[in-house]
């Protein structure tokens, strides 16, 4: 028999799938199906204890291209056998336009709490986090992949603080008021483009005071470097690899990842195939130990106290035999077979999520 550990998770896009696909109706997380990669069943049989429930504004649906593979915009070549992508970089979003997809992804989180009889709660505290996860109820984390629903007065931040807002990535991949993002790309490093803004700046440091988690994934290492100098919190990074590993932006250099170690941070692990292989290519037919590989090196070059997980699910493609959250017990078991303990796997799961997050909000 498998052991079952309770997984909190860095990041999905699961709501983008139920508000994109499914007209936002809640009914599909809770019956569950084959669609996606989370919903109440799939997340009860892989113990899937919750996570951070990403809002992600996509592209106006008139400006989204013909999709190539996962990503929209993407031109792949492969020269003399190796292999290259590249996507275009999608236009900065209108604040209205982001508002207001904002503000119906944020209610349909709501309504997957008030529909789910107890068995969903919006996290907002650290011991919020640690009772749902002692008594089985699926706990999940308001987090914005990108402020582009935020005013550069910061107006909205107070506003969303309130309504539960506890994680933010200061851009996805397009560039925003605050910052630049690493496009999809490979192979390349995520050294492209200036650093924050004044705005930005300013953002990081209200963050910091308002108790809301700065994420990294997706930040230029301009970027990166500006917040690690101001922030007075913990450096995360909810869904990246190792780039030593993978040559992907989206991934993270050795001095990046010494940095989240040194800061008593964390980096969750993206089971997106095309951010774990050498070779970068998005391909489902992917093992589970290269999941296990990257852990591996993490654990190695920055301890197992800064190792944790970010699956990405619903947001990129898993590789075939994880396929879903409820295959995270073949995950956890893959990591027992390569070495780690089972304190070492507690950590990972879900420990060292809520010691940063104890650290970090207030
Ligand atoms: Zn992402």
């Amino acid at each position: 028999m498998t052991k079952k550990y309770p997984v909190f998770d860095g990041h999905n896009d699961t709501l983008l799938r139920l508000f994109e696909k499914e007209d936002g109706q809640t009914q599909s997380f809770f019956q569950g199906g084959e669609k996606g990669h989370i919903d109440l069943p799939r997340a009860r049989a892989g113990g899937f204890a919750g996570g951070f429930f990403a809002v992600f504004v996509p592209n106006p649906r008139e400006e989204q291209d013909a999709e190539v593979d996962d990503f929209p915009g993407t031109k792949s070549s492969a020269k003399g056998g190796g292999f290259a992508y590249e996507m275009s970089m999608p236009a900065p979003l209108d604040f209205g336009y982001a508002t207001r997809t904002v503000m119906g992804m944020v209610r349909l989180l709501y309504a997957i709490e008030a529909d789910s009889q107890g068995e969903v709660t919006i996290v907002r505290a650290a011991e919020e986090l640690e009772r749902a996860i002692d008594d089985g109820v699926l706990a999940a984390v308001l987090h914005f992949e990108g402020a582009e629903a935020i005013d550069t007065d910061l107006n909205a931040l107070h506003v969303y603080y309130a309504a539960g807002l506890r994680s933010l990535g200061i851009v996805w991949s397009r560039h925003n008021a605050f910052g630049y993002g690493v496009p999809f790309k490979y192979p390349a490093g995520p050294d492209i483009g200036p650093g924050l803004t004044d705005a930005g700046k300013r953002l990081v440091t209200e963050c910091n005071t308002l108790g809301i988690m700065v994420d990294l994934s997706h930040l230029n290492e301009a970027g990166f470097w500006d917040v690690a100098a101001r922030t007075s919190a913990p450096l995360v990074a909810t869904h990246s690899n190792a780039h030593a590993l993978c040559a992907s932006p989206r991934n993270l250099t050795d001095k990046q990842l010494d940095a989240v170690a040194e800061s008593n941070g964390v980096v969750g692990l993206n089971y997106h195939v095309g951010f774990l292989r050498a070779d970068g290519r998005s391909d489902q037919e992917t093992s589970l130990s290269e999941i296990v590989r990257h852990a591996v090196y993490m654990a190695d070059r920055i301890g197992v106290d800064h190792l944790a997980l970010g699956s990405d699910f619903d947001g990129a493609k898993m590789p075939a035999d994880l396929k879903d959250a409820a295959g995270l017990p073949r995950l956890t078991a893959a990591l027992l077979d390569a070495g780690f303990s089972d304190d070492d796997l507690m950590k990972i799961t879900h420990q060292n999520w809520i010691r940063v997050l104890r650290q970090t909000w207030r």
